[in-house]
């Protein structure tokens, strides 16, 4: 359904077909490593090298870039699968491992060393750090650095099988200490690291790094348009680098694009698990979390999401997407799809003193005024209901036109009701009830004798209502970036919104909600867009999650 977006990726890719180049194929891949839940900027990565293999009719991978055995686990792994499929997009048979590449990355690595262009260093970390030099200093040599094939070869084996400490020596590339980038300046290929990895246990204790692990998992499976955020842009001579000393491999190309950074959150892993850790969010689907299960369980539909990620497009500049951009995604999607219904989230009782006490009718309320197809449903009404708090006032201005002592309005589909009077807790003050008399003849909603009235409310039937909590959300911080607190001396976390959360308790929703399925999407008419929470809902206590509001209501 996606239509293509002229993007320079595309251009590129169309340029190299033209060419001749890679027998006309197009293999993109998705990249991530299971340490963490994918979030909303990798949605943009994913419908990016999706997107482009259907577009080009060729095929997209979805690998796991899993090199730190540390970090990663099955769990992420598979969240990382459910996530790409709740998106819509499918790898069919390609999925693939880095950590499969181990044996062959050994032997790439064995290669390099036997061609002289890789060595064993002894020096620790930090010393390598201190001699990487700087923008405008070059760097020292490794004492280490002329060793002979022979000796390399020898203790690469020993360091594989595991006769040293950690960090004893790396494995190093052996390009030019002199090289103005300094991604080229000998970088480290191999570290020893004891650590259980989640896929391969303890089969290895050295593991290979990200700059030589990738480029070669990328050519292993044929990949013939590598694509990555700008950071790495400084790293592809090197990415070229390793690969032009493998020449039996195909050699795809490195393209960089810009990545998304989305205002009033954070998406950094690190961060966002840091915030599951010390509870600021209840998980990572909590729905407050820019994650893709933190959206999903928010009630953001799939689609909306690839909207957004065309909507913005890719180019190859940084910069911020306001989060108004997605919610408005969102929003608009659900005009179109979401069934309206009525539920009232700060419930005030009205009692209908001439109408019957057991009586009850049924009111067809559309469920989609725009949209007849959607069809209709029962609503019931009797003498007792719920309205809206704010949709009462004792002492209105002018043009309030709800409903206030002596007005009359038009409750939704049913009849106009006038307050004839207010009960009053005798201790509190607090309004606690409405006496109301009702207009028979205005069923339907419009008198016979033509008087106006302009308001019209929601409400619920007392009787038949469904008891729920509801939880209303804002947005996660309180800057659009929250990393600049830094400067302050602080952290991201202290723009935490205190009011990101708020549970309301005794919510009442008409009856055809007590049938809603998780993930089914609803208007409550007036409030929103709202859908069953997929986690802490039950049947006997049902809790729903504002997805949106109706209006971008942020903007002060
Ligand atoms: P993070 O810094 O959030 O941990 P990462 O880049 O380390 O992200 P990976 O799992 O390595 O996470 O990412 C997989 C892919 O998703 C990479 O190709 C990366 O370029 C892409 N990606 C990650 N974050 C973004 C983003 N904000 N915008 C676009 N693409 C992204
Ligand atoms: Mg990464
Ligand atoms: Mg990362």
């Amino acid at each position: 359904t996606a239509t293509p977006v002229p993007s320079f990726i595309r251009t590129l890719i169309s340029d190299d077909l033209a060419a001749g180049k890679n027998d006309g194929r197009v293999i993109t891949r998705f990249p991530p490593e299971p340490n963490g839940y994918l979030h909303i900027g990798h949605a943009k990565s994913i419908c990016l090298n999706f997107g482009l293999a259907a577009d080009f009719g060729g095929r997209c991978h979805l690998r796991m870039d899993d090199t730190n055995p540390e970090k990663e686990s099955v769990e992420y792994a598979e969240a990382i699968m459910d996530a790409v499929r709740w998106l819509g997009f499918d790898w069919g048979e390609h999925l693939y491992y880095a950590s499969d590449y181990y044996e062959r990355l050994y032997q790439f690595a064995v290669e390099l060393i036997r061609a002289g262009r890789a060595y064993v260093d002894s020096l620790t970390a930090e010393e390598v750090r201190a001699q990487r030099g700087t923008l405008t200093e070059p760097g020292q040599e490794s004492p280490y650095r002329n060793r002979s094939v022979e000796e390399n070869l020898d203790l690469f084996a020993r360091m594989r099988a595991g006769e040293f400490p950690d960090g004893a020596h790396t494995l190093r590339a052996k390009i030019d200490m002199g090289a103005a980038n300094i991604n080229l300046r000998d970088p480290v290929m191999y570290r020893i690291q004891r650590a259980s990895h989640y896929r391969t246990g303890d089969a290895w204790c050295i593991y290979p790094m990200y700059d030589f692990a990738h480029p070669l998992s990328d050519a292993v499976e044929g990949i013939t348009h590598s694509i990555c955020t700008l950071e790495f842009e400084d790293h592809r001579p090197l990415y070229d680098w390793f690969l032009d000393q493998l020449p039996k491999l195909p050699h795809p190309r490195q393209i960089e694009f810009a990545r998304l950074n989305l205002s009033y959150t954070v998406m950094s892993k690190r961060k966002l698990l840091e915030l599951v850790k010390l509870g600021d969010v209840t998980g990572w689907d909590d729905p407050r979390m820019p994650t893709l299960v933190g959206m999903r369980r928010r009630g953001y539909p799939p689609t909306a999401i690839r909207t957004f990620c065309e909507r913005i497009g890719v180019g190859k500049s940084d910069s911020w997407i306001d989060l108004s951009v997605l919610e408005d995604c969102v929003r608009e999607e659900l005009n179109e799809t979401a069934p309206r219904v009525m539920a009232v989230l700060r419930p005030l009782k009205v009692v209908i003193e001439n109408y019957p006490e057991d009586q009850v009718e049924e009111f067809d309320a559309s469920n989609h005024p725009q949209k007849p197809e959607f069809g209709t449903r029962k609503v019931p009404f009797c003498r007792e209901l719920y309205i809206e708090r704010d949709d009462f006032m004792e002492d209105p201005p002018k043009k309030f036109f709800r409903l206030a002592p002596g007005q009359e309005v038009r409750l939704r589909c049913a009849y106009f009701i006038r307050c004839e009077s207010v009960v009053r807790d005798p201790e509190s003050g607090e309004i606690v009830e409405l006496r109301c008399s009702y207009d028979p003849a205005s069923r339907g909603g419009s008198a016979p004798d033509g008087r106006k009235v302009k308001g019209t409310i929601h409400w619920v039937s007392a009787r038949h209502a469904v008891a729920a909590e509801v939880r209303v959300y804002e947005r996660l911080f309180t800057a659009a970036n929250p990393d600049t607190a830094k400067a302050a001396g602080g952290t991201y976390r202290d723009l935490l919104n205190p009011n990101s959360l708020e549970i309301l308790r005794g919510c009442r929703l008409e009856p055809a909600l007590a049938a809603a399925a998780v993930e089914a999407r609803y208007q409550f008419e007036r409030l929103g867009y709202y859908c069953l929470d997929a986690v802490d809902s039950t049947a006997e206590a049902p809790v729903f999650n504002q997805i949106a509001t109706l209006r971008d209501s942020w903007a002060k």
